[in-house]
């Protein structure tokens, strides 16, 4: 175990402090409860048990089921899949027959006289398996180490019953301790329990078991809790709330000084390999969130990321916590219809993740303006600008799949043309930062909206043009002007310019996971530039080392940064890359060169006009600043 892991007396207090406010009782006398035991104490082959003890059925049959999709993801990953030997038990303990009807259910007959299910899980990090689970979604299972308990992985429900309360234990080794949003009703050394209203709210509740690093802060009246697994000890809780506190109380400013959670947890696990999904990111719930990133020392960049991905999702806590439809509310695990409002659930929390940091202060109103800016570039690039984001959003996990990401790019600009709109209409007093505490107060944690009446809502409790501005720019397929709008706040595009960057060739490249590490794979030469023709790239090629330095030994990510850094134009350079030929015959190929600069366009960036008359310059520091 890395030093890190060691027991640090101040948390250990801390935690026992946690369970001095345990109440209990909670459950006696109810037997509606479903009773669900996480077995962590005996793993095998990489699997754990699970025993579902289900309160009395009135049904002749019952389907047990896994999801297939969970809130906050927007794709199939049916967790069915990670399940084996699965069997349902009756009243005098005799096994009963199961039919699995699809991957993800289980029908059971007879099921008056079903007492329980059990089933072994395999975790979802690594098993080899098509259509890889993004990791702050899946489970993990260390033995030993570590236990990432995104509990829809393990444990399903009863179709029809999601509504029935859960009493969730969790078997645990001596001195682990389990990081959550949950305050357990009772705490032993080899147990916690857990106790939540209904299957929603479980699948809402991460967990993640282990040695304890934790830490902790109060953010707007909220006790946040912040939880790490750094597995060679790279990174401790303590360091990542200290280079994110300013931040999470520059968002409780910007919420107004008080949060609409009581308790809130982030949850870090930190790889020092790439992972299944080969994607790097977090997933948000109600209150908490999952983070999968890369074990590294937090220098600058590490902090930027970590900053941003915290920032968004710690901003969930108001869309969809306290704005959410009912799509979101009672979410169809099995046949899930998706909601029209991604502009709102992803595209606003992004947008805020940002604006609060310049309104704080935390980052110059240039630096805000270049993250736009590549939001612009990102979205206008890499998707469909003229899609409907309403349409978009409706079909995100079939038709447009690939459009789906373009909500953390034009859903945020979407907003923040929505916010300099209203800051115009309001002569620079109202923006989506009062807009969100406005549908806040009108719908809340227990109040749904329906999909098709949000628009009409909130032009309603705004300005007629609001309602022309969604059937536009977000209903309709007329994309965004953002220069009209940039226009409004006097800012402006800088002029066309050329700049010279080293380049490695301009091929595309694939990166995976392979059996043995990071796979880097050429899959194209069509844009490939004089330098990698001078290298010879062929599609297929896999990059052993750049210049020496080892793929395989610091990841491509770190392989590509030290070629940026430490070579220059007339550098000779080295690329081993393993290839194939004809005849399937595989080996090493050196590819030699000299290394170039290439003339690129370079990025033009948003400015401030030096001409805008003072209308403008006031709507902007009403924007970026607030006053
Ligand atoms: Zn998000």
């Amino acid at each position: 175990m890395p030093d890190s892991f060691g027991a640090k007396p101040s948390n250990m207090k801390w935690i026992s402090g946690i369970l001095m406010t345990v109440t209990t009782g909670v459950f006696a006398g109810n037997n509606d409860a479903v009773q669900a035991v996480i077995d962590l104490t005996s793993v095998q082959n990489d699997k754990v048990q699970v025993v579902v003890d289900l309160p009395d059925m009135q049904e002749s049959s019952v389907v047990y089921c896994l999801p297939k999709i969970v809130p906050g993801t927007y794709s199939i990953y049916d967790f069915g899949r990670f399940v084996s030997d699965f069997k349902a038990i009756d009243k005098s303990g005799a096994e009963m027959a199961v039919e699995q009807k699809s991957v993800n259910e289980w029908k059971i007959a007879n099921a008056t006289q079903l007492d329980k299910v059990s089933y072994w899980v395999e975790d979802t990090y690594d098993a080899t398996y098509d259509n890889p689970i993004f990791e702050p979604a899946g489970t993990n299972i260390e033995e030993g180490k570590n236990y990432l308990l995104n509990t829809f992985g393990f444990i399903g429900y009863v179709q029809g019953q999601k509504e029935n309360d859960i009493r969730l234990t969790v078997r645990k080794r001596p001195g682990d301790y389990g990081v959550s949003p949950l305050q357990a009703i009772q705490s032993t050394a080899d147990h916690d329990i857990y106790h939540l209203d209904n299957y929603d709210k479980l699948a809402d509740a991460p967990l993640m078991y282990g040695q304890p690093d934790t830490a902790s802060i109060m953010v707007g009246g909220a006790q946040v809790q912040i939880g790490v697994y750094s597995p060679n000890g790279v990174i401790q809780a303590a360091a990542v709330r200290d280079n994110i506190k300013d931040l999470l109380h520059a968002q409780e400013l910007y919420l107004g000084g008080k949060l609409p959670v009581e308790k809130y947890a982030f949850i870090f696990y930190f790889t020092d390999t790439l992972g299944v999904s080969g994607g790097m990111g977090a997933l948000e719930h109600m209150n908490s969130s999952v983070y999968f990133l890369p074990e590294m020392p937090l220098n600058e960049e590490a902090v930027d990321m970590l900053r941003d991905v915290c920032a968004h999702e710690f901003f969930h806590i108001v869309t969809p916590l306290n704005i959410h439809s009912h799509e979101i509310a009672d979410f169809n695990f099995i046949e899930p219809h998706m909601s029209e409002h991604l502009w709102l659930y992803e595209g606003q929390t992004e947008y805020a993740a940002h604006h609060a940091q310049v309104m704080a202060g935390l980052i110059t109103p240039d630096e805000f303006l270049r993250r736009m800016q590549d939001k612009i570039d990102m979205s206008q690039n890499h998707y469909n600008d003229s899609l409907s984001f309403t349409e978009m959003s409706r079909r995100c996990l079939d038709e447009y799949k690939p459009e789906y990401t373009n909500v953390y790019q034009k859903g945020a600009l979407i907003n923040m043309c929505l916010d300099i709109e209203l800051r115009e209409l309001s002569g620079g007093k109202y923006g989506t930062r009062d807009l969100m505490r406005d549908l806040g107060k009108e719908y809340g944690m227990n109040r749904s909206f329906n999909d098709d009446e949000l628009f009409d809502k909130i032009a309603a409790l705004t300005y007629p043009e609001i309602r022309t501005f969604f059937a536009k720019y977000v209903e309709g397929n007329t994309p965004i002007p953002y220069e009209d709008y940039f226009a409004r706040v006097g800012v402006i595009l800088s002029a066309p310019e050329k700049e010279k960057k080293l380049s490695m060739g301009n091929v595309a490249l694939n990166m995976m996971m392979g059996e043995e590490g990071p796979v880097v794979e050429v899959v194209s030469t069509d844009g490939m530039n004089a330098f990698g023709k001078e290298l010879g790239y062929e599609v297929g090629d896999r990059l052993v080392s750049i210049n020496g330095v080892q793929i395989s030994e610091v990841g491509p990510m770190q392989a590509f940064e030290s070629f940026r850094t430490q070579t220059k134009a007339g550098d000779p350079v080295a690329i081993e890359v393993m290839r194939t030929n004809k005849k399937g015959k595989t080996k090493m190929v050196t590819l030699k060169g000299t290394a170039m600069e290439v003339e690129v366009n370079k990025p033009r960036q948003l400015v401030v006009d030096p001409h805008a008359g003072s209308a403008e310059n006031t709507l902007r520091s009403a924007w970026l600043t607030g006053s």
